[in-house]
């Protein structure tokens, strides 16, 4: 199958978040698997060419973003099993700081051109590439023109005749909403701005697109599917879109890159180990306390949580848990950016509780790898979570997460792996974080759920699997509408 991924970020060229991880080892395995696969990315600043080793394509593609036209040269990386990667260069749109803003959980004012710019020069890209796509798969607002513009724009256009459109939303929290007057700049004919197309209530919203347009979706976890279909807590106002278009609607959970996240051969942890070497972990612990400043201890604790900083992630409960268990003796490291209010905060309680809080302000992947490995618990208290990575790679690693009932969280954490809070309360979350600290004591015990869940299967294999079989789907839909 010819297939596009399309999506705002990707590992290992620049993350964010969950998304970056997804699209990165999505398109990996889908090569791995024979597929002909192309990804697209903007050339963002923090994308390091050399680093990399991008080289220029020679082709100059021709985009235009409302009256303006831009001259765009593609950049191209090969990755592993035959993936390739381009890069739309523009000085104008991508050298910033920042990807979607200047700081975590800001946007910039043009994100609206920048992501139309994106959309556009995929489809340009293809043309000059002559890479006929069987399948269009966009990741998120970023990527939701897409299908808009094959449905519209180039409806008629032979050359994606065949392409059907297959959309994931990440996350329902962040659509891509702006003002009215964008809607001329996207170049979509006059009758799509209307409650049944890009239309959100007189704003522009490219999420919408995305479900609106695509021939089959999906989000990241069965139970989140269920939850943004039914309840407006968790659909944002797009809950009846969602159920407009049930029946090309599914959930598909989220595998981790075992390559990447692999206690076996980590390049970025003090020692190697599995579940048969659990005792190297100690020099794991070890190496992240010493990173915090601390002294090498096994018999305290040490509980860590790696996340953004947004209320999405529960960052309420850990301000006011952290100082009881730095008040239990328990060390607590924590590694996030992005709202500057519990920035602020989690730094206070860093220098409240010197001896036991240890909280660095950054995006930090290399560290980000000591901590699952070197911690014994992982928090993840969110208020919704379509699916998350974070506790699949601390199971990884013999972290064992603390969670709370939420979207994908129920579908990856089952019985007898992680600690699952009661309700998503406070204090019925603060119980289970205590009953893990209890168990960690019986050594026994602990050592038996480590083994348990460091064998769990959290590979990309299943699920690809689940989206090929969606992009047949889109494909077949695609055609039907045809006839
Ligand atoms: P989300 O996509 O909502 O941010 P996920 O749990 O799906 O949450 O994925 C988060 C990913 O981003 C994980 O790979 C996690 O390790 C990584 N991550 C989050 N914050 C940081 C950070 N400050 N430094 C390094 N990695 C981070």
């Amino acid at each position: 199958m010819n297939i596009v991924q399309a999506a705002g970020e990707g590992v290992p060229f620049c993350k964010t978040g969950g998304l970056a991880d997804v699209a990165g080892a999505l398109t990996k395995e889908l090569a791995r698997r024979k597929h002909n696969v192309i990804f697209v990315l903007p050339l963002y600043q923090q994308i390091d060419r050399a680093a990399h080793k991008l080289s220029p394509t020679g082709v100059v593609l021709t985009v235009r973003v409302g009256r303006a036209t831009h001259e765009v040269p593609v950049w191209e990386k090969k990755g592993q099993y035959g993936a390739r990667t381009y890069f739309l260069e523009s000085p104008h749109y991508f050298d910033r700081k920042g990807l979607y803003g200047e700081t975590p959980g800001t946007a910039f004012p043009d994100n609206d051109q920048r992501y139309i710019f994106y959309a556009k020069g995929i489809l340009e890209l293809c043309k000059v590439f002559d890479f006929k796509p069987d399948i269009f798969h966009g990741h998120d607002w970023q990527a939701g023109l897409i299908p808009a513009y094959v449905k519209t724009v180039y409806q008629r256009d032979p050359f994606f005749a065949d392409a059907g459109t297959a959309f994931t939303i990440h996350n329902m929290a962040y659509q891509g909403l702006f003002p009215s007057s964008t809607f001329s700049v996207t170049g979509l004919p006059s009758t799509e701005y209307s409650p049944a197309g890009i239309e959100f209530f007189g704003q522009v919203n490219f999420l919408k697109a995305g479900l609106i347009y695509s021939d089959a979706l999906n989000t990241v976890s069965p139970n989140y599917a269920n939850e943004i279909q039914n309840d407006w807590n968790y659909g944002y106002g797009l809950e009846g879109v969602i159920n407009f278009r049930r029946d090309r609607f599914r959930g598909i959970t989220n595998g981790i890159d075992q390559d990447i996240w692999n206690p076996r051969t980590d390049p970025h942890i003090a020692s190697h180990f599995d579940e048969t070497r659990l005792a190297k972990k100690a020099l794991c612990k070890a190496d992240l306390q010493h990173a915090a400043g601390w002294k090498p201890d096994d018999k305290t604790p040490l509980v860590a949580f790696i996340g953004r900083l947004d209320a999405q992630k529960g960052i309420d409960f850990l301000i006011q848990l952290v100082p009881r268990l730095a008040k239990k003796r328990a060390q607590v490291v924590l590694l996030g950016s992005g709202d500057a209010s519990y920035q602020e905060q989690l730094s206070e309680l860093h220098r409240d509780f010197p001896e036991s809080v240890f909280y660095e302000s950054a995006f930090a992947e290399a560290f980000s790898h000591k901590i699952y490995a070197g911690a014994d618990v992982f928090l993840m208290p969110s208020k919704f979570e379509p699916c998350g990575l974070s506790q699949m790679i601390s199971m990884r690693y013999g972290t064992v997460p603390v969670v709370t009932p939420t979207g994908g969280l129920m579908d990856t954490v089952p019985t007898g792996t992680g600690f699952m809070s009661k309700s998503n309360s406070y204090g019925d979350y603060v119980d289970a974080v205590f009953m893990a600290m209890n168990e960690w004591t019986k050594k026994r015990a602990w050592q038996t759920r480590q083994k348990r869940i460091m064998k769990m299967d959290f590979s990309w294999g299943p699920s690809v699997q689940h989206y090929l079989d969606m992009y047949k789907d889109a494909i077949r839909w695609r055609k039907g509408s045809h006839a």
